[in-house]
This record gives structure tokens, C-alpha cells and sequence, in this order.
């Protein structure tokens, strides 16, 4: 069968998918923060290098939620089906530079935790035991306890920027 789309248009259509994929990740995740009783931190910062997903400022720590496709993860990858040699250049110049972001960052004196998108839909609560475990807490006993309009506020992407919770 033909290829009937431009490279241009692909990565538009693989953009929205990887944006679309990674904020249901990162909305997973920060729903479990909340839950859980997981504080301190923030969404997005966009001065830090990377883009971080979640930055805990006072422990010094930054959560990446990184997509499985995008981010070329090891476990989920499956070469496309056209224009394989284009695509997996682009996926290993992501790890490539995911890599240096995190070394770059670890310079600077931040904990670094990047978490795969399976890993936040497999096997949730291990990723909020490494944020808690990174974060020196101990596990707390009682979950913090969310009504309906909690939930809805916190999934909500209008006041996503600079929110600490
Ligand atoms: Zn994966």
C-alpha cells in the first residue's frame, strides 16, 4: 500500500498522539499524587531543562512521564510499519537527548525519575512508591481521601502552570 502521507503530516499526527498519550500518563500520575497525599509539587516547569512533568522543588526532584512510543521505551517499541529509518532516528535522537537532559539536570544537583508510560498504566502505585521513596517520606497511613469535585479541579488543564499543591 502507498504511503499517502507527507513526513510533514505524519510527525503532525504523531505530535498530537504522543501529547495526547502523554497527558493521560501525566494526569494518571498526578491523580495518584494527590490520592496518596503526595505534596510539593508543581506542574511543568518550562525553565527547567526538559520540560520536567512534575517538579518537587524542596526535595530537588524531577519526575518525567515519558511516552512509550515517542521516548522509543525499550519493552513497547515496535518499529512502524513506513518510514522505519526516519522514525527510529527520530526515537533514538529523543532518548538521546532524554539522556543528557537527566545527566544534565543530576549536574545541577536534582534527582532525576523518569517513569514509562506502561509503567504508570501496569503498575501505578510503584511509581508513587519511587517519588515517596526519592522523597525520603515515610509511607503515610491514611489516603488522603478525594470527592468527586477534588477530582475533577485537579484533572482540570486550565490551571495546570505553576500550581503547587
Ligand atoms: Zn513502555
Amino acid at each position: 500500500m502507498v504511503d499517502t502521507f507527507t513526513v510533514e503530516q505524519r510527525s503532525r499526527n504523531m505530535a498530537a498522539i504522543r501529547s495526547r498519550g502523554n497527558r493521560t500518563t501525566e494526569n494518571a500520575l498526578r491523580f495518584r499524587l494527590v490520592r496518596y497525599g503526595i505534596s510539593g509539587w508543581e506542574l511543568c516547569s518550562p525553565d527547567l531543562e526538559g520540560k520536567p512533568d512534575f517538579v518537587f522543588p524542596a526535595a530537588k526532584l524531577v519526575v518525567f512521564v515519558d511516552g512509550c512510543h515517542w521516548h522509543g521505551c525499550p519493552k513497547c517499541y515496535r518499529p512502524p510499519a513506513s518510514n522505519t529509518g526516519y522514525w527510529l532516528m527520530k526515537f533514538k535522537r529523543n532518548r538521546a537527548r532524554d539522556r543528557v537532559v537527566s545527566a544534565s539536570l543530576r549536574r545541577k544537583g536534582w534527582k532525576v525519575l523518569r517513569i514509562w508510560e506502561h509503567e504508570m498504566e501496569r503498575s501505578p502505585l510503584t511509581a508513587v512508591e519511587r517519588i515517596r521513596r526519592l522523597l525520603g517520606s515515610r509511607p503515610s497511613r491514611s489516603r488522603k481521601s478525594l470527592n468527586f469535585a477534588d477530582s475533577v479541579a485537579i484533572l482540570r488543564p486550565s490551571s495546570r502552570k505553576h500550581e503547587v499543591v
